[in-house]
């Protein structure tokens, strides 16, 4: 485990980890690091709940390795969150119609640097002689639709996170960490034994949601421009319409010059943005805070 946090904690510190190639910012705070195992029961439930095209595990790895695939007892799933800086957060909170150019930043050049983060973690484990790969870079990576829960992929950062005991997912859909809803998330899967984290919320995938909690919030709901979120939960399509028909171009007309599907305002302004909300679930796990690794 030591290994693996030296590796994802040297390419955080890499100048891979800024809001452009000559920004002097950093794109993400120090990640959160988890690991669940690949024959955790969990898994199969999320595949089942997601739809047949979804990988467990050992699937995913049996791709990446068709010659020499592993039984999902040999694999871990090592998950991380890249949580939003608190800049990054200040300025998107201001906004109500469209992404701040930060935000929009953090998406695109954030994303580049998540994706060296997953080749790093990959080329690093591979130096130690222990095979890996990333599901969310592997060619047969797709998008599908899902029978229940329309837009989905054959592999999900989010889902790999909430097995990895590191958040649970809101209303909005959006997954709730120590370090609040405002993240990125990636994840590799590695032929290493170390131990599991535990997952705090057992298998409650809501517990951090202050409107399963108590029934009140939806502040979510209302910072979001496209009224893609309620107490039924996210209009995936609602939301796809929004992005593709509004922020994207205005990132490429106004912003960036190029489309990115940047929006997220319903991640801040909200009592989950930066942190589990108060009065939320029981089972929290240790508090973390800004800086905390
Ligand atoms: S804003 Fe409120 S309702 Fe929405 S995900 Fe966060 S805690 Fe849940
Ligand atoms: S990403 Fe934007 S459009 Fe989608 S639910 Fe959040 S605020 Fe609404």
């Amino acid at each position: 485990m030591q290994r693996i946090e030296e590796i994802l904690n040297q390419a955080f510190a890499s100048p891979e980890n800024r809001l452009g190639p000559d920004h002097p910012e950093p794109a993400f705070d120090a990640p959160l690091i988890g690991v669940s195992l690949a024959a955790d029961p969990i898994w199969r439930r999320i595949k089942d709940h997601i739809g047949d095209f979804y990988w467990l595990p050992h699937e995913a790895f049996a791709l990446a390795y068709p010659d020499a695939p592993l039984p999902a007892t040999a694999l871990r799933v090592i998950s991380w969150i890249l949580p939003q800086t608190g800049a990054t957060r200040g300025d998107h909170r201001a906004c109500k119609q469209l992404p701040s150019p930060r935000w929009s930043l953090a998406r695109h050049y954030g994303e580049k640097f998540n994706e060296f983060a997953r080749r790093a973690l990959v080329a690093g484990l591979a130096k130690a002689g222990v095979r890996a790969c990333a599901p969310a870079l592997m060619p047969q990576w797709s998008r599908q639709a899902s029978p229940d829960y329309g837009f989905a992929s054959t592999w999900s950062e989010r889902h790999a996170a909430f097995a990895a005991g590191l958040g649970c997912f809101g209303l909005s859909d959006g997954l709730i960490t120590a370090r609040g809803k405002a993240v990125r998330a990636g994840s590799v899967i590695a032929a290493i034994s170390v131990p599991a984290a535990p997952r705090p919320y057992g298998d409650d995938h809501r517990a951090y949601c202050l409107f399963f909690a108590t029934g009140k919030c939806l502040a979510c709901a209302k910072r979001c421009p496209a009224g893609a979120i309620s107490a039924q939960g996210h209009d995936k399509q609602a939301c796809h319409n929004y992005i593709r028909g509004v922020t994207a171009p205005h990132v490429q007309n106004d912003q960036l010059g190029f489309p990115v599907n940047s929006c997220g305002l319903c991640q801040t302004g909200v009592p989950c943005e930066a942190r589990i909300p108060k009065n939320a679930g029981t089972n929290r796990g240790p508090e973390r805070k800004e800086g905390d690794s």
